[in-house]
């Protein structure tokens, strides 16, 4: 098989596979501490999805009104809904500050306050003195904060000599017969030629899969192709029935206004003018955690007060904010809404809609951003040579619900975390064991077979089924009947890709093959959340069922692992949620009822 492709090889201490915002502060973590570090990347790295990020960043430095890392923790926990590992919380609450100074050091453009200082916003869900009354703490750089820090991040990683490979699809990993990885197999788009990456450590760091839904406020690449990757090499997907749905997607295109909007005082109507919010979260109104607002939206929708011809959206309102605070505060998405919904958001509201947006789970890991292969008498089995961070990963910092700006902060801090284990891990310069070569030669088989499939069903064709089947039976409510539906559905569509039909063979620049190959990604990532789904008998965060309406603490507060074997088939099994904290300098925070 091997033979008639051009295959050329390469070693590095480590590789990242990714170049958005987690991806690039690995890399330049690790290219800093003297490791040859390689950075393989699908699109140029400036136009990864962080780029898309426009509200924040959080992170309690207080400079607005009193604030504590600690307070952070407790609304991370909350917004969680106790599936969180708390470990994991403490170290990304605690380390936020520093990494934000550091960021700030690195030539990071935040917006800054009179006295000079990083300007920060009210974001959903945080708040003062252990959820009292809401605290500024989303560090902006204007609506284009993702934008500022991943070019940054970019030329810091040029600045110290990473390597990178751009245009280059990862396809496989590269793993050794105890199961250790050993590097990872990808295509070059440009010329053709396949490449053989091996490394001490690979960081996966390849972004969320949200584009396995209809409609989604991420990038077309979102194609969640390193759990797609980490599945195929025996590692379970993590809590991926948590899907969060962000309030307001512009309807009905699914771009993003920033939750920043509500946070500079945006808030949302009904048909009957009421701002209902005030019902659903007495205290935290709009800037209550996202699902609690999404799902009070779709309430609303429910019960017939939507807006428009169809009653089938919500109004947000800006208009009475002024012009100069949203030229000033919110300039980006007042173009946005121009653009996707012919409004002048300093007149009239904006009609949105929740939409797909974040995934709470992925890859398994420590706060170490190493990737767990658990055991049932081994729940945190670390997996050699394997590490994960970002939007693919599950630390588990964001449990059942992710806190608005909690992402971008993932992303810095765990980024950051990799690249300090990998420097303990990893001597710069080691030799590194001989390749396994069948590991890498059942990669390239598999996208081989992928190039010539010959049925009669293009991608477009099964893709846009998969994503019909989430939109609708993996959504903001589930019910038994409605989850069973899905995973029947799924299993249908998956069975087609036997039927798959891909026209263009070249290995030139050939986008045919391209989104054949993250078709056969997004399937294994739709089959773990509607399985994981259908499994979980409570409500907690995102993961609504109206026939278990009730949080089950007793019976699951514990993580969902899907094990999808070669065939598609996926077994679910449990590990437990951390309990504990790192350090004594705070509790374990008890399980409540989760009110805003
Ligand atoms: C519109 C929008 C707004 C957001 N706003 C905020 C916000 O204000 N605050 C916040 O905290 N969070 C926000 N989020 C969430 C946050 O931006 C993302 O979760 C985070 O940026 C993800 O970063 P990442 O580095 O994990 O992945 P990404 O930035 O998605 O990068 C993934 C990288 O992986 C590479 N890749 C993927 N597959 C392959 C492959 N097969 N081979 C090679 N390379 C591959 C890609 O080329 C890319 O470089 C927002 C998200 C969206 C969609």
């Amino acid at each position: 098989m091997s033979q008639s492709y051009e295959i050329i090889d390469h070693k590095y201490d480590v590789i990242v596979i990714g170049a958005g915002g987690a991806g690039l502060r690995a890399t330049l973590g690790m290219a800093a501490a003297g490791l040859k570090t390689a950075c393989i990347t699908k699109v140029f790295p400036t136009r990864s999805h962080t780029v898309a990020a426009q509200g924040g960043i959080g992170a309690s430095l207080g400079n607005m009104a009193e604030d504590s890392w600690i307070w952070h923790m407790y609304d991370t926990v909350k917004g969680a809904d106790w599936l969180g590992d708390q470990d994991a919380i403490e170290y990304m609450c605690r380390e936020a500050v520093p990494a934000i100074y550091e960021l700030e050091h690195f030539g990071v453009p935040f917006s800054r306050t009179e006295a000079g200082k990083i300007y920060q916003r009210p974001f959903g869900g945080h708040m003062a003195n252990f959820g009292e009354k809401p605290v500024q703490r989303a560090c902006a750089a204007a609506d284009r904060t993702g934008h500022a820090i991943l070019h940054t991040l970019y030329q810091q990683s040029l600045k110290n000599d990473a390597e990178f490979f751009v245009e280059y699809l990862a396809i496989d990993l590269i793993m050794d017969d105890e199961g250790a990885c050993q590097g990872v197999v990808a295509w070059n788009l440009d010329d053709g030629t396949i490449h053989r990456f091996q490394a001490h450590m690979t960081v996966l760091a390849s972004g969320g899969y949200g584009r396995a839904y209809f409609s989604a406020t991420s990038a077309h690449t979102c194609t969640g192709d390193g759990n797609g990757m980490a599945a195929r090499a025996g590692i379970p997907l993590q809590d991926h029935e948590f899907v969060q749905f962000h309030p307001t997607g512009i309807f009905p295109a699914g771009c993003l206004i920033t939750e920043g909007a509500r946070g500079e005082g945006g808030y949302l109507t009904n048909s009957e003018g009421e701002r209902f919010m005030e019902r659903y979260a007495p205290t935290a109104k709009d800037l209550a955690s996202r699902d609690v607002v999404s799902r009070a939206m779709t309430m609303e929708i429910r019960e017939g007060r939507g807006v428009g011809p169809e009653s089938d959206h919500i109004f947000l309102h800006l208009e009475h904010l002024g012009g100069d605070v949203l030229q000033k505060r919110l300039p980006g998405i007042t173009e946005t809404a121009r653009i996707f919904s012919g409004v002048d958001a300093t007149r009239d509201p904006i009609p949105v809609l929740p939409t797909v947006h974040y995934n709470m789970g992925g890859v398994p890991t420590n706060y170490r951003a190493e990737v767990l292969r658990p055991t049932a008498d081994e729940p945190d089995r670390v997996n050699p040579g394997l590490m994960a961070i970002g939007e693919c990963a599950s630390a588990s910092v964001h449990g059942a619900n992710r806190l608005g700006t909690n992402s971008l902060l993932d992303i810095v801090v765990f980024g950051r975390a990799a690249a300090i284990r990998a420097a303990e891990l990893v001597k710069p310069g080691a030799t590194l064991p001989p390749l396994n070569e069948a590991s890498a030669d059942k990669a390239i088989a598999r996208m081989d077979k992928v190039r010539h499939a010959d049925g009669n069903l293009p991608t477009a064709v099964i893709r846009d089924e998969l994503q019909r089947v989430m939109q609708n039976n993996a959504a903001v409510f589930r019910t038994s009947e409605v989850l069973k539906e899905g995973v029947d559905k799924l299993d249908a569509v998956t069975s087609k890709m036997t039927e798959l039909k891909v026209h263009d063979r070249s290995m030139i620049w050939n986008s045919d093959l391209v989104e054949a190959l993250e078709l056969t990604n997004l399937v294994p990532n739709a089959v773990a959340t509607l399985y994981s789904a259908e499994a979980r008998h409570e409500s907690r965060g995102a993961h609504a069922h109206e026939d278990y309406p009730d949080r089950d603490d007793k019976n699951w507060m514990k993580h969902s692992l899907a094990w999808i074997d070669e065939a598609g088939k996926c077994e679910m099994t449990y590990r437990p949620v951390h309990a504990y904290t790192l350090t004594d300098e705070v509790d374990y925070i008890e399980p409540k009822k989760r009110v805003y």
